[in-house]
């Protein structure tokens, strides 16, 4: 059986589900990723279409950095935001949306494995992972 996670925003107005495994759980230490989520480093997973059940864009606030090309989507009521779309191309859901689905805890099998674009970092982070300068370990 794979797991299913069950995640809402902090309202409530915003639900939706990824089962099994995500394809990458990383920290993102890129410009694009840190801009679009107003952090200093993204730490995410990145998942299939096929593995995730994405809200109806009619419930969601959805705002895409033309600039960029990338989207964020989140809750127009709580403002919580719930994922983003952006190179490669696949849905990208932010640890802490799985962190308040489980009681604070991220789920081990969500663990990041690697620091990706650790070259364009603003905060240096001292763990085994490997830290991949760029974008190479994504293809990207
Ligand atoms: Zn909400
Ligand atoms: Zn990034």
């Amino acid at each position: 059986m794979s797991e299913t996670y069950e995640l809402s925003c902090d309202c409530g107005h915003v639900t939706m589900t990824a089962t099994g495994t995500p394809k990458v759980s990383l920290y993102c230490h890129c410009g694009s990723c840190r801009s679009l989520y107003s952090v200093d480093v993204l730490s995410a997973t990145g998942w299939d279409d096929n593995d995730v059940q994405l809200p109806d864009e009619a419930r969601l606030f959805v705002h895409t950095m033309t600039d960029k090309d990338m989207t964020r989507y989140g809750c127009p009521q709580c403002g919580m935001i719930m994922y983003g779309r952006h190179a490669p191309g696949i849905p990208v859901i932010p640890h802490g949306v799985f962190r308040k689905a489980n009681g604070g805890k991220l789920p081990a099998a969500l663990a990041p494995s690697l620091h990706l674009f650790y070259r364009e970092r603003v905060l240096d982070v001292d763990d085994d992972l490997e830290k991949s300068m760029g974008g190479e370990a994504l293809g990207m």
